[in-house]
């Protein structure tokens, strides 16, 4: 049985400070002690306020309830202010997203820190913040200002579950985002902050729903995993028209010209594309292939730098121009051009 969560308190608490007292049942492990000094303390009297504190010349402190209702002496540790530790609550909500560090940094003009980008494939990187607040409203407007400030969508973490109400679901759902408690994803058990078990596949399942919208395209998609970049990636060819892929070694996979999108559909023949040829011929010269004539090749490159990044579902152009070589450099490892037979090779001498 799951028990109850402290996480709610951290958004009670005006700036999320507060003395000791004010903290009951929020883990003490979890918490930091700062160097001030409270000026007011929870009443215990019936009123449910606030006493000030009176600071006595003989160094005693004194909590007197403006309703009268209770007048107590208080010890100097009752009134130390204590902060939530971030650090460790963060690093616990940035595990059930499997971002590695600790750092969090606040975000400028609201109430909310980034503890990292959930990378749950290839390139796709997904903001995650954490956001110390339980009023709709503020919520709501902070959820629009972090839709501005990040193209694509974000997760929002907040402590109170009963912050998370249909209408910041809504407002959510219109900016790209998507809000989560605390305690949908991390619970307090044994003393530490635990990743709950299906906070895994929760986020997973909704990233390949915003990868399906952000990239809408058909077609055939390679597993690259998550931080994979085009240095990881072999292209062997096998034959004319079959190439295996891997990615450090591992998920190979078996594609034709058709799995990269370039073979001709409107022929009859359906003969692969010049986008093909051209990868042929730089499997032919290893990746490195010099150019007489720019003007003839950059067209057909664009087109397979394009076809790459979809098929890979990375975003940065995969095939470099050195300009002191005027060659184009893959960054990928390309290969087996022994096993393209003449035809393709008298093709290369005329694409390059
Ligand atoms: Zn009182």
């Amino acid at each position: 049985m799951l028990q109850k969560q402290p996480w709610h308190k951290l958004s009670q608490l005006l700036g999320a400070r507060g003395v000791k007292a004010d903290w009951t049942g929020f883990p003490d492990k979890l918490l930091k002690p700062t160097n001030d000094l409270a000026e007011t303390h929870p009443c215990s009297g019936r009123c449910g306020g606030y006493m000030d504190v009176v600071k006595h010349s003989d160094g005693t402190y004194v909590g007197v309830c403006a309703c009268g209702c209770d007048k107590r002496s208080l010890q100097k540790k009752d009134l130390i202010v204590y902060r939530p530790d971030f650090k460790t609550i963060f690093s616990g909500l940035a595990q059930a997203f499997s971002i590695n560090g600790a750092g969090h940094t606040e975000i400028d003009g609201l109430p909310a820190w980034q503890i990292g980008e959930y990378n749950p494939a290839a390139s796709y990187r997904f903001p995650v913040v954490a956001m110390i607040e339980a009023q709709t409203s503020r919520i709501e407007r902070a959820i629009g200002q972090l839709a501005a400030r990040y193209k694509n969508p974000f997760f929002v973490v907040l402590p109170s579950a009963r912050a998370v109400t249909q209408s910041v679901q809504d407002v959510a759902l219109r900016n790209g985002a998507k809000v989560f408690a605390f305690e949908d994803l991390i619970e307090f058990t044994n003393d530490a902050i635990q990743v709950r078990g299906n906070a895994a596949s929760i986020l997973s399942e909704l990233a390949t729903g915003w990868i399906k919208h952000i990239d809408p395209a058909s077609g055939e998609r390679y597993p690259t995993p998550p931080g994979a970049t085009w240095g990881d990636i072999v292209l062997e060819f096998t034959a004319n028209e079959a190439v295996t892929v891997s990615c450090k070694n591992k998920d190979h996979r078996q594609y034709s010209a058709e799995d990269f999108q370039m073979r001709d559909k409107r022929t009859n023949a359906k003969k692969p594309t010049k986008a093909w040829t051209f990868l042929q011929a730089l499997a032919l010269v290893n990746g490195n292939m010099v150019v007489d004539d720019i003007t003839k090749v950059d067209k057909t490159k664009q087109e397979v730098s394009a076809k790459l990044k979809s098929l890979f579902q990375l975003t940065d152009d995969p095939i470099e121009w050195l300009i002191e070589d005027t060659a184009y450099k893959a960054k990928f490892i390309i290969r087996g051009g022994s096993k393209i037979t003449v035809a393709g090779k008298r093709q290369k001498t005329a694409a390059a």
